[in-house]
């Protein structure tokens, strides 16, 4: 798998106008500045594959990449911002257990959470819902390289302590897109899930 061949085919404003569900594809989400786009260009060695929405309550689009014909990255809007309303959040959210319980391509999530406040209530209910929908998932602690390294570690083994209570597969690792610290991992795990 060549990540740097990466480009971007669509942005869907919803499940529903995905492209067709054949192939493999593996989901990118998080809260709103956790560094998603980051460790998407990080990911692909591209600059600005991935762009940001500063833009808190704006109609944020899935935006599907593909690696090579059948190999697709999701990149799914940034959840969080306080401002959205109520209603959207819970349209959202629907949809969004939907997408993880019924989409066939999909074969893994990589949720991507800041290092020093992970696992706030929307991340966890996210990795629930994919545990419980038997997809694994690799939760990235990201913006690693703002920690000095005992409180990384720590930080780490938190994160590991956090994820039993999921039940499932769930993987803990640090991450920097600055430092490129984690990016072996990332790469090596969407592999294993691409060849399963
Ligand atoms: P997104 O909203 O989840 O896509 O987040 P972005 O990738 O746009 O990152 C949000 C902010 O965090 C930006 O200001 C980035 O420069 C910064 N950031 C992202 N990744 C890292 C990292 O690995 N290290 C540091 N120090 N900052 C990062």
């Amino acid at each position: 798998y060549h990540f740097q061949n990466t480009h971007f085919i669509t942005s869907a404003p919803n499940i529903q106008a995905m492209p067709e569900d054949s192939g493999i594809e593996i989901a990118f989400a998080g809260r709103s500045n956790a560094g998603k786009s980051s460790a998407l260009n990080t990911l692909t060695r591209q600059k600005s594959l991935a762009r940001t929405s500063k833009t808190p309550g704006r109609t944020q689009l899935i935006n599907v990449f593909e690696i090579s014909e059948g190999f697709r990255l999701i990149d799914l809007p940034g959840y969080g911002f306080a401002q959205v309303p109520e209603e959207v959040k819970k349209q959202w959210q629907k949809s969004l257990s939907e997408y993880l319980q019924d989409r066939q391509s999909l074969k893994g999530i990589v949720v991507l959470m800041d290092i020093r406040h992970p696992f706030k209530d929307t991340d966890a209910g996210l990795i629930q819902w994919a545990v419980d929908c038997e997809l694994p998932v690799l939760a990235l602690l990201t913006k690693s390289d703002k920690l000095k390294q005992g409180a990384r570690k720590t930080a780490i083994l938190k994160g590991r302590e956090t994820a039993k209570v999921f039940g499932g597969n769930v993987r803990v690792e640090a991450f920097s897109s600055l430092k490129k610290q984690g990016l072996d991992v990332l790469q090596n795990t969407l592999v294993g899930w691409f060849d399963q």
